[in-house]
């Protein structure tokens, strides 16, 4: 602690205790503490070679071409006509999907509408439950620790069973710890839970996800084909690193759908959303997203590579963007989160705040390759006094 600046130690801890289960944005740290020096925001959990190919399509599309105005002054397309954009791409009818103001929306409005008893996976993405309201029941299934929070597929098939809720989560790969179940395993799940009403599975990182070293993309869709109870969440937020446009779509029942776009979801979209969505069905822009995708996959398989062998720390599996870290030196994760971000000018998320969790974790996004190595060798600086 001598090291730290204790003022803007302080000032950070506060900023933290305000900020209930998400922590605080980069933005309201450098506004309020404007003494930090940023260098890196390994926080937030995105492709920033994706973020880069967006903005290059966004210029000369709309910018250069003096499109943008259209784009901000007329009304966006209706939730249903997104959908058909969406639907010959994914090869799913397209009243099957309902298009979100980002995957949190949905979220919502999925559990709003239609769950009255739900189990939520944890440690897990906190939205699955805080937007339970008091009439619903959220039960919650505790990961195993010992088996790196990976989910023993027949003993969470035997707790569903026996609690009976209608609605069950799976975020695959799970945010905050980055465990992948497979595509075989995902088969065995989503055929032996066919009964329960709702059986969310939430692909908002399966972009950075392999079974393959030819890094081949994984999907959910086929579970949704044949099996109605499914409901495919995506949010476009990390793996096209554009989480500021709020982007994301769900695969589900027609029925559901139908239900959503009566009540409230007519127009919730946004013209830059619609653009988004555009481009992402455009055949070239795949090819070049694909690229990207596989060189950032690349690069945070070295950047584990590299944080596997610090002392001091557990590094938790991962077939995410993003590495659990479990501290074992003795420092609190808040302060070790503080002394990287005063010292190094790196801003990386403390778990303290994870239900489900027991220890002192961070999880670090994986960032562009020389990021990745900064980094890792402040890391080292600080595991290694
Ligand atoms: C970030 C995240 C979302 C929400 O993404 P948005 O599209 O930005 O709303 C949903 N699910 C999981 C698991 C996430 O980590």
């Amino acid at each position: 602690m001598e090291t730290i600046n204790k003022s803007v130690y302080y000032k950070l801890k506060e900023l933290k205790d305000n900020a209930g289960t998400h922590s605080p944005s980069i933005n309201t740290i450098l506004e309020n503490i404007p003494e930090i020096d940023l260098r890196i925001d390994a926080c937030y959990l995105s492709n920033p070679y994706a973020t880069d190919l967006f903005i290059s399509h966004f210029d000369s599309d709309l910018v250069k071409s003096n499109k943008l105005r259209e784009v901000l002054e007329f009304y966006p397309s209706q939730n249903n006509n997104i959908s058909y954009k969406l639907g010959d791409f994914l090869d799913i009818d397209h009243e099957n999907i309902f298009i979100g103001n980002g995957a949190v929306e949905i979220i919502q409005a999925v559990i709003h509408n239609f769950s009255k008893r739900i189990i939520v996976n944890i440690p897990t993405f906190s939205s699955y439950y805080e937007f339970a309201k008091p009439d619903q029941e959220v039960i919650f299934y505790q990961l195993d620790k010992n088996d790196n929070y990976r989910l023993d597929i027949e003993d969470y098939i035997q707790f569903v069973k026996e609690k009976k809720p209608d609605t069950v989560v799976i975020i695959n790969p799970n945010n905050p710890d980055g465990s992948y179940l497979t595509s075989e395993e995902m088969e065995v799940l989503v055929k032996e839970l066919k009964d329960v009403k709702n059986l969310i599975i939430d692909e908002s990182f399966i972009h950075f996800a392999y079974e393959e070293d030819s890094l081949q993309m994984i999907k959910a869709v086929d579970f949704f084909r044949e099996n109605k109870n499914v409901i495919v969440i995506k949010s476009m937020s990390k793996d096209f690193g554009i989480a500021g446009i709020r982007a994301g779509y769900a695969i589900m029942p027609l029925e559901k759908r139908n239900y959503l776009l009566e009540n409230g979801f007519l127009w919730n979209s946004n013209g830059l959303a619609e653009y988004f969505f555009q481009l992402y069905v455009n055949k070239n822009f795949q090819l070049e997203y694909d690229e990207v995708r596989r060189r950032y996959i690349r690069d945070t398989q070295k950047f584990y590579q590299d944080l596997l062998v610090l002392p001091g720390i557990k590094v938790y599996p991962t077939k995410a963007n993003f590495v659990l870290i479990e501290l074992l030196n003795g420092m609190s994760s808040f302060e070790f989160v503080s002394k990287l971000l005063i010292e190094y000018g790196i801003y990386v998320r403390t778990c303290d705040d994870k239900i489900g969790l027991e220890g002192q974790f961070l999880r670090i996004g994986s960032r562009t390759f020389e990021e990745n190595e900064q980094i890792v060798s402040s890391l080292q600086s600080i595991l290694t006094i």
